[in-house]
């Protein structure tokens, strides 16, 4: 028996490593010339935003709250049906987290929810085109009128997925992306904030950076001498090597191969499980064109566990993206009840990733089909007994 299909998995060919190889032997291991490129490809594929490459998604997340001047007694909203960084990302700079409840169907941040949510001191909302489902950005951008809150993405699921025909990276006043193997590039570990706002763009760059002021006509004791670089408010150092800038230049020529084959396996899943009592596919909105991350399914009669456990010991690594945010332990201590996002938790309770990305073989999909099935017949099965 083979081992575990995952639910993700990163396509490496020999391109890339010769890529990779190419960028050890130059003179640069970081902060070189393929950073500054991998930063222009990417904008390629935000629509001509502008680009700040950083070390993982979670640093683009922190970088980008930081970048709006998210601080103590700010509000950032969110939405509970993301991985913690989205939310905990924002707490690192001080700020409180208001959650802010799903749309059905596709279970990205709802509108009516954000309209309700917001106060004086909203400073950003922060959307997650869950399973590369762009959200619904312009009524997001509706529900914020008349206040300062500026709007985030994180599409650490979505690159390459568009909204009314705009690219993902154009959609939101500040876009995030991760580079994590699972996702639809990598970098091994990586990501990146892109924006149109020349001055977000600034400030991302000195974030990830230091804080480092290093232009002469900006600096306050600009005669110092030649050497001379100061800090005028607190940055980390969030930087993304050359080496692996080159990896994200060499899988970003295949992301369009990527996202085509992400989509084909995605018409086969929805083909093989429209019919399939039990389950039902993912939802999306014909304004929508996804850049599929996951396919998530949902199992109906509070069977979702029990048909988790019968696929992991079928070996196929189905995985649950994600507990609602509000119910980490971090945040319970911090006084966030259960009950309070009724869509994200009843999605939750039904949701299971199958196994999705480029090199996933259609007879190991049609093997993922036949043990969903089987799992699903097992206990009707038993149950008849
Ligand atoms: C993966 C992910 C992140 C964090 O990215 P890392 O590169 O793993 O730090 C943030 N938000 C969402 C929705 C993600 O899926």
């Amino acid at each position: 028996m083979s081992a575990l299909l995952p639910y993700g998995r990163q396509s490496v060919t020999d391109d890339d490593v010769a890529a990779v190889v190419a960028a050890l032997r130059s003179d640069w291991l970081t902060t070189g010339p393929e950073v500054a490129a991998f930063e222009a490809d990417l904008s390629g594929w935000a629509g001509g935003a502008g680009v700040a490459t950083v070390s993982n998604g979670t640093a683009a997340l922190h970088v980008a709250y930081a970048a709006a001047g998210v601080g103590p007694g700010d509000e950032v909203i969110v939405p509970p049906m993301t991985f913690v960084a989205t939310a905990s990302s924002a707490v690192a700079l001080g700020a409180r987290i208001v959650f802010a409840d799903v749309e059905e169907e596709t279970f990205t941040l709802d509108p009516a929810a954000v309209a309700a949510a917001t106060t004086g001191r909203t400073k950003v909302v922060a959307a997650v085109d869950y399973a590369g489902h762009p959200a619904d950005y312009d009524a997001l951008r509706t529900a914020l009128d008349g206040t300062d809150a500026l709007l985030l993405a994180d599409a650490a699921h979505s690159i390459g997925g568009t909204y009314r025909g705009r690219p993902v990276g154009t959609l939101a006043d500040l876009t995030t992306f991760s580079f994590f193997p699972t996702k639809n590039l990598t970098t091994a570990e990586g990501g990146a904030v892109a924006t149109t706002d020349p001055e977000l763009l600034k400030r991302a760059r000195r974030f990830r950076n230091i804080g480092l002021v290093r232009e002469r006509d900006e600096q306050r004791w600009s005669d110092e001498g030649g050497w001379h670089q100061e800090v005028h408010t607190f940055g980390l150092n969030y930087r993304l090597p050359d080496v692996l800038c080159a990896l994200g230049r060499s899988q970003l020529r295949r992301l369009g191969d990527f996202l085509a084959r992400r989509a084909e396996l995605v018409a086969r899943y929805d083909a093989a499980l429209a019919d399939l009592p039990g389950v039902l596919t993912p939802g999306r909105r014909d304004w929508a064109a996804p850049a599929w991350h996951l396919y998530p399914i949902r199992v109906l009669d509070g069977r979702r566990r029990e048909i988790y456990d019968r696929m992991r010991a079928a070996g196929i690594g189905v995985q649950v993206n994600y507990i609602p945010a509000h119910w980490h332990p971090a945040f319970a201590d911090l006084g966030y009840r259960r009950g309070s996002c009724p869509v994200s938790e009843a999605f939750y309770a039904q949701q299971l990733s199958l196994p999705l990305y480029p090199g996933l073989r259609h007879a190991d999909q049609d093997r993922v089909i036949d043990a969903l099935a089987t799992a699903l017949r097992g206990a009707s099965v038993r149950s008849a007994a």
